[in-house]
């Protein structure tokens, strides 16, 4: 069908993490009610200079990226105008999700009620690993999320509450005309060790509730044989397609 949506998969470079390096992902996806960009990879500031941005989380994440690997500098490459992107869905607020805010001037930010409540009460970004100024800023338009959210009402774009990792967590399901359906999990499964049980999700807010949307994430993908996307597995990321391919 002409007009179906169609993702493409970036990121905006590594992070070296307890020795492995791993992708920063963010998504694009052309939808025929506007381009939604899925998180943002790591911000602008932190290619520049990382300690100046992240302070001392600096010291505990190697960043391996470049200018030119910032999510609107990818964007525009590939010939997709910032001020095409309408929807920009928060998974959460953490360091390395937050690289769209503040770069899409026309974007609705979409973000869970509770993730920004935390995001807003949290003190330290060690412990939280939120960084204020990423979102604390006047020039957002915010869509707050309760429940879970179809986006345009059409099935392709399924925001789901998997709070855990982070107070107000979101993963995706989205559903493409020759694909079929892609869980973007985010960091509700980091790795495939967490999604296959040998290590317990990454949870910065409740171990229990990581625990537990963990599970109902993989009850879905068994459900709807999605195609699974893990929020930062180097050995997935390799075999994906990413831009400017796309999946249809
Ligand atoms: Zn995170």
């Amino acid at each position: 069908m002409a007009g179906a949506p169609t993702l493409q998969m970036f990121d905006s470079g590594t992070l070296g993490l307890g020795g492995v390096e791993v992708p920063v992902p963010f998504f694009l996806i052309r939808h025929a009610q506007g381009n939604v960009l899925v998180d943002g990879g790591n911000p602008l500031a932190v290619a520049r200079d990382p300690h100046a941005h992240w302070g001392a989380l600096a010291d505990h994440f190697t960043v391996h990226m470049t200018e030119e690997q910032h999510c609107a500098a990818q964007l525009r490459r590939l010939g997709v105008e910032s001020e095409s992107v309408g929807y920009v869905v928060q998974t959460h607020l953490h360091i390395d999700h937050t690289g769209a805010l503040g770069h899409f001037a026309n974007a609705t930010i979409v973000v869970h009620a509770r993730e920004l409540q935390a995001a807003r009460a949290a003190q330290d970004p060690i412990s939280s690993g939120y960084v204020r100024e990423d979102y604390d800023r006047r020039d957002l338009r915010w869509q707050l999320v309760e429940g879970e959210l179809d986006l345009f009402g059409d099935g392709t774009i399924r925001l789901l509450q998997t709070a855990g990792h982070s107070a107000g967590h979101m993963s995706l399901l989205l559903e493409l005309e020759e694909t079929g359906p892609v869980l973007l999990t985010a960091d509700a499964a980091d790795n495939r060790a967490q999604w296959e049980g040998r290590e317990h999700p990454r949870a910065l807010f409740s171990r229990e509730q990581a625990r537990r949307s963990l599970e109902l994430l993989r009850e879905l993908a068994q459900r709807t044989d999605a195609l699974l996307v893990l929020g930062h597995e180097p050995d997935d990321w390799a075999q994906l397609r990413r831009a400017p391919a796309h999946y249809a």
